[in-house]
């Protein structure tokens, strides 16, 4: 009997290990820039012909190859980057499996040019079909330049795979950028067929993000970081109105490598919760550091995916960080906005105390004071501070007629008012100053005079955050307060929908209803929040479910988060809707009270103020 098993020819094995690593000519811009970089490169010039069918051309200024490593560079598992075993757990070169260069020449015509810093004359090295085809010695700048022609030139059906150009050129740009972002203190440039699509220079990272995604992402990203003595997290994320309808702009870095992880990504979408308009995705590059030790970059050939030893506190760690930041700096100016706009804004503090913040030209920073200053009396001093200084007539003063003028309907701002202080001041006509009161724009907008300008409230768009917030916390500490109805109300309610309300059942009490369920379709409603107006106990119930379950449908939130959603939703003021200037205060109030005052909980401004010097530019003609 004759053996039949036989080795496979290097040339066969090398194209079968390529089908792992190239994929398309994006792959191979990823492992040469790569290599670049491991080379210690401070400039890289990437040139694609045809979406990288026809070439891709990396060059570098990088160490350079001896003639012999020239040679070598194309064998499998040639690399200079690990010696034993153990190193591969010590990762941190992008490389290290001395794969990618073998795969390349395997699957195209390689053409490479390399000379070491203390060489005089450079090499060059030509292949096909990893068929080495000559070498000798040239003149060349010290660096290494590679190019990769007619890619799968040998293996059709590979080629004929490939996407069309515009395809094919956007995976080249992804690659680029993700390479670029790691790196913003190299100098990039990449030519599509002559002409230049990227230069970029070296700087920040907050210039590169703005180099990269064009201008319109200056002050839209808010700087985000986090230290613990095992996990470092640092880069930007974007203002919620800055969040994009495709999941496009995501990066996260593990030790400086482009990764993809779903868990993470999850842990920066639930910091975001509440923030964002329906569907859409926010903006965000992220670094995180880890000892290298505590990760396993081996699990794919291609390395986006990583495995983490302990995701779980890196969850916590990436959540905490982007909440803080979300937090502390929306609308405060963002990375790289320099520039003072020169106008006395707000003073939160009273001037004896401490000084106030050097650039405040928002009122989130008078929110962060607020909120550490909590719901108690002092933060109605606070508030006050907002208006001081601005003793004379206010432009936008009305007359005490409309001051008293009554809502055509009655409204009661539900607990949103009611569990504010128990001394009910928010009430108080002389809260801030009869000259600073609030005034309705069409029924719609809140407009009230401070000391940067003017500043309009959404009203709709206000209580529902304020609503959604105090549900929330109902929801988390299930405080909700319920007041037991003198006659119960039956609901009727489709047999899906029960089913709905009694697997929502414990949220729901614990917003403070009270009901049971009677037989295939009935509700009885023995209990509704305290803040619910008597009367509509049914059309508030019926109304959540509805809601719940169009959100449901929209979008992918917990259950906590659309219950709160559904139920501010519901209960909040109207655009349209008349309030009296009590309950506008109130509202004012309770908005800057809040967590995040600046945004609806589906990602909508709430306020805007508009600027003294802005208005003066108006008449400035
Ligand atoms: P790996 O990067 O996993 O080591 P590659 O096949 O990508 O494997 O590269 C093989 C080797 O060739 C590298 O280890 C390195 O020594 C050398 N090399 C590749 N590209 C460059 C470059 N641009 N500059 C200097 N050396 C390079
Ligand atoms: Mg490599």
């Amino acid at each position: 009997m004759s053996d039949i098993i036989k080795l496979l020819p290097d040339a066969i094995a090398n194209q079968i290990a390529a089908g792992e690593v190239v994929q398309r000519p994006a792959s191979v811009v990823k492992e040469l820039l790569e290599n670049a970089i491991d080379a210690t490169s401070n400039y890289i010039c990437v040139v694609v012909k045809d979406a990288g069918k026809t070439l891709v051309q990396v060059t570098d200024n990088g160490k350079g190859m001896t003639r012999g490593d020239a040679r070598m560079c194309f064998e499998r598992h040639a690399t200079s980057k690990i010696n034993s075993a153990e190193d591969i757990y010590r990762i941190r070169t992008l490389g290290f499996r001395g794969e990618a260069l073998a795969s390349i020449a395997a699957v195209a015509q390689v053409s490479m040019i390399t000379r070491r810093h203390e060489d005089e004359l450079g090499t060059q090295i030509i292949t096909e079909s990893s068929e080495f085809k000559g070498s000798e010695p040239v003149a060349a700048e010290p660096g290494t330049s590679i190019s990769v022609k007619n890619l799968f030139y040998n293996i059709p059906a590979r080629r004929n795979f490939l996407k069309s150009n515009t395809v094919e050129m956007h995976h080249i740009t992804e690659e680029f950028i993700r390479v670029a972002l790691a790196h913003p203190d190299l100098t990039f440039e990449l030519y599509q067929n002559d002409t230049q699509a990227y230069f970029l220079p070296p700087g920040k990272l907050s210039t590169r993000i703005i180099d990269l995604f064009g201008e319109d992402s200056r002050g839209q990203i808010l700087s985000c970081h986090e230290e613990t003595p095992h996990v470092k997290v640092k880069g930007y994320i974007g203002k919620p109105e800055y969040a994009k309808r495709t999941r496009g702009q995501q990066y996260f870095f593990i030790n400086q490598r482009f990764i993809k992880n779903n868990y993470l990504n999850h842990a920066v979408m639930s910091a975001y919760e509440g923030l964002l308009p329906e569907d859409c995705f926010p903006f965000y590059v992220l670094f995180i550091e880890i000892d290298p030790r505590h990760i396993d970059v081996n699990v794919h050939p291609t390395k986006t995916e990583i495995k983490l030893e302990d995701e779980r506190t890196v969850y916590a760690i990436i959540r905490a960080a982007v909440k803080r930041s979300l937090g502390t700096n929306l609308i405060t100016p963002a990375a790289d906005e320099d520039e003072d706009n020169g106008f006395p804004i707000f003073s939160l503090v009273d001037a004896e105390n401490k000084p106030a913040p050097a650039r405040s030209n928002s009122a989130s920073e008078y929110r962060q004071f607020k909120s550490a200053a909590s719901l108690q009396g002092s933060n109605l001093r606070n508030w006050e501070s907002l208006y001081s200084n601005t003793d004379e007539k206010s432009h936008f003063d009305f007359d005490e007629d409309k001051k008293t003028e009554q809502p055509e309907t009655e409204l009661t701002f539900q607990s949103a008012a009611n569990r504010i202080p128990a001394s009910g001041s928010l009430f108080q006509e002389n809260l801030h100053g009869n000259s600073e009161s609030p005034f309705q724009i069409h029924s719609t907008y809140i407009a009230t005079q401070v000391k940067s300008g003017l500043m309009i409230i959404d009203q709709q768009a206000a209580h529902e955050r304020i609503l959604f917030e105090q549900y929330s916390l109902a929801l988390e500490k299930r405080s909700g307060v319920s007041q037991q109805l003198l006659f119960p109300q039956t609901v009727m309610l489709s047999p899906a929908d029960i089913t709905l309300v009694q697997e929502l059942k414990d949220e729901i009490h614990a917003l403070g209803f009270d009901f049971t369920v009677f037989g295939k379709n009935t509700v009885m409603i023995n209990g509704v929040p305290a803040d619910i107006k008597g009367g509509n106990e049914t059309e508030i119930l019926e109304g959540l479910i509805e809601q719940y379950k169009y959100n449901q449908s929209k979008l992918a939130l917990s259950r906590r988060d659309n219950i709160a959603r559904s139920i501010a939703r519901r209960m909040a003021v109207k655009k349209g809707q008349k309030l009296n200037p009590a309950e506008m205060s109130a509202l004012i109030d309770r908005l800057f009270a809040c967590i995040n005052s600046n945004y609806s909980p589906d990602g909508h401004r709430s306020f805007y103020i508009l600027e003294l010097n802005k208005i003066a530019d108006f008449f400035r003609q």
